[in-house]
């Protein structure tokens, strides 16, 4: 039993790494590429440090600048099913600012990432299931700054009600909620692309520069799928989270003051928590500590027990970045 138990655990939580291509800027400078890959092993890669070393890193899965996100999503489709069968889903895009955690989450319009292709498979795959089963789909889009939540699909940010704070509640049935957030229900991928749309219009707002913004908060799109056997009756509920995280980078104490030094330390705090978490639950700590940041707390439900869990590391290959590389590369060891 205890063997099937740490098979079940490795099974649960598993770890990508994808790394960008140089970008033109780069190759202008005359940057050069610090990442090697194995031609054969798709999920070992190589970091040429300052001093020359190579160091080798092994995931679940390893991504090249070549890998399309087509191909990054055959990897990840599985846990689609899995979402539809009743279990919650994180999937996670960790990495420094400008590594391609929001190409991977939402892409682009020709380009499209996770998000988009994991929505428009869930209803694929549901009105396949339709004989047996009968679903309903809501969407929720929220943002952890400063280690405050906001909803952003709460209705007027003219009015500014999207700043008001939420908070995180334990119900009878031991789930825990975030009362009052907006759970808007869609019914195929076109709604949801309008219901995205309002969420980072909103994220946009209040911010003198968006992209900034964006990097220093955590984004995170939450699906709640609930579903019905026809025949049995029986129910099912399960949520999907989609979450595209803070910049990793680390920030010098001498760099910055006020504001920008308690910003960059809440991020550290909370992407040191869910390390923590994800660390404890591969580990088999009785102890999971959850309540040590606004989003491990949030996601305490589906980080876990019978969920699953997949993070995405991002890595620049430039050599400018060799050492944010190997933090990046470091904390996804250890959590694995
Ligand atoms: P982050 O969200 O981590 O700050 P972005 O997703 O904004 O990073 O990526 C930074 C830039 O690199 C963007 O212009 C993006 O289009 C590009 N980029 C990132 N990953 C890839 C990739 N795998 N292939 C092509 N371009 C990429
Ligand atoms: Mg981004």
């Amino acid at each position: 039993a205890c063997h099937n138990q740490v098979l079940e655990l490795k099974g649960s939580i598993r770890v990508f790494c994808r790394c960008r291509p140089l970008t033109p800027n780069e190759c202008k400078a005359g940057d050069n590429s610090v990442i090697e890959f194995n031609q054969v092993l798709d999920n070992e890669l190589y970091v040429r440090t300052h001093d020359g070393a190579k160091k080798t890193f092994k995931f679940d899965h390893v991504f090249t600048p070549s890998h399309t996100q087509e191909e990054v999503f055959l990897e990840t489709a599985p846990l689609v099913v899995s979402v539809l069968d009743g279990f919650n889903v994180c999937i996670f895009a960790y990495g420094q600012t400008g590594t391609g955690k929001t190409f991977t989450m939402e892409g682009t319009e020709q380009n499209r990432g996770v998000n988009y292709r994991t929505l428009e498979k869930l209803f694929q795959l549901a009105s396949q299931r339709k004989g047996q089963y009968t679903y309903e789909i809501f969407v929720s889009v929220l943002e952890v700054y400063n280690e405050e939540i906001r909803d952003l699909l709460a209705t007027s940010p003219a009015l500014g009600q999207n700043n008001k704070k939420l908070e995180i509640k334990q119900c009878a049935d031991g789930m825990h909620h975030v009362p009052g957030v907006v759970e808007e229900p869609v019914h195929n991928i076109e709604e949801v692309w309008k219901v995205l749309q309002t969420g980072s219009k909103a994220r946009a707002i209040g911010s003198t520069n968006a992209n900034k913004h964006s990097s220093r908060s955590h984004c995170l799109l939450c699906v709640m799928v609930k579903g019905e056997n026809v025949v049995s009756g029986e129910h099912t509920k399960s949520k999907l989270w989609l979450i595209d995280l803070a910049g990793s980078e680390r920030i010098g104490k001498t760099d910055v003051q006020g504001e920008r030094l308690k910003e960059a330390q809440n991020i550290n705090k909370s992407l040191s928590a869910l390390g923590d978490v994800i660390h404890s639950l591969t580990s088999k700590s009785s102890h999971i500590p959850y309540r040590n940041s606004k989003i491990t707390h949030l996601l305490q439900d589906s980080l876990g027990g019978q969920s699953k869990t997949l993070m995405f590391v991002h890595v620049s290959p430039s050599e400018q970045d060799v050492g944010e590389t190997l933090c990046t590369l470091n904390f996804a060891t250890r959590v694995r």
